[in-house]
């Protein structure tokens, strides 16, 4: 991120720190459209990201505020009981949070920078294509795995960086993921998670890089 759009993002920090701007009063309505729900606030950006992905258009997804789930910002899943039908049958939802907690300041979610944020999404619709290459029996070995393997967790999150730079989301992945690194106040085990488990902004932009030459 340069030092203008630092800037920027930190004058938008205060500004909505100075106007006692509260995440819960935002995303209390949602926009349906065809077989999508989208928090009204976060309907362009959402909708721009899912333009790379057109191969989930016919694909139900609930993109739903959730402030429970833990050490992440956003999940990408299956809902649980369309595992139980056919295939094609299937349905998502992407949980995410109201809003990301730097410090003392609350940053509702819609007022990150876009391509930080079309990053993040990116990388959460990429898990969706993912899923859709897989029979339900596949889903749910991988959600077990996911819990007891560190080193299946780093594969998957790597595939899935993939899946989004091969959608044309290289730029935005590398975004989001400098947005969070350049973000010291965030809880140490969330920068640990993003350095660990996910692939490198450096490796991103050597595979950009190595795209363009050809
Ligand atoms: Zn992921």
């Amino acid at each position: 991120m340069n030092l203008f759009r630092s800037c920027l993002f930190l004058f938008l920090v205060s500004f909505t720190q100075m106007m006692g701007q509260n995440a819960s009063e935002y995303y209390k309505n949602y926009t349906d459209t065809l077989n999508k729900r989208i928090p009204n606030e976060l309907v362009p950006v959402i909708l721009k990201t899912l333009e790379h992905y057109p191969e989930l258009d016919t694909i139900p997804i609930d993109f739903v505020i959730d402030d429970g789930i833990h050490n992440s910002f956003m999940q990408a899943k299956p809902k649980p009981l369309s595992l139980l039908k056919k295939r094609n049958k299937r349905t998502y939802q992407v949980q995410l949070m109201s809003s990301l907690m730097i410090g003392d300041s609350v940053i509702p979610t819609h007022l990150l920078p876009e391509d930080a944020l079309m990053g993040w999404f990116g990388h959460e619709i990429g898990h969706l294509v993912d899923y859709e290459s897989m029979d339900n029996i596949e889903i749910m070995i991988l959600g077990i795995r996911y819990i007891f393997s560190k080193n299946y967790v780093i594969r998957t999150e790597k595939r899935v960086d993939l899946i989004a730079i091969g959608h044309g989301l290289g730029k935005e992945n590398i975004a989001w993921k400098e947005f969070v690194l350049n973000q010291p106040l965030l809880p140490k085990a969330y920068l640990d998670k993003i350095r660990q488990i996910y692939m490198p902004p450096s490796e991103v932009d050597e595979i950009l890089k190595g795209r363009d030459k050809n």
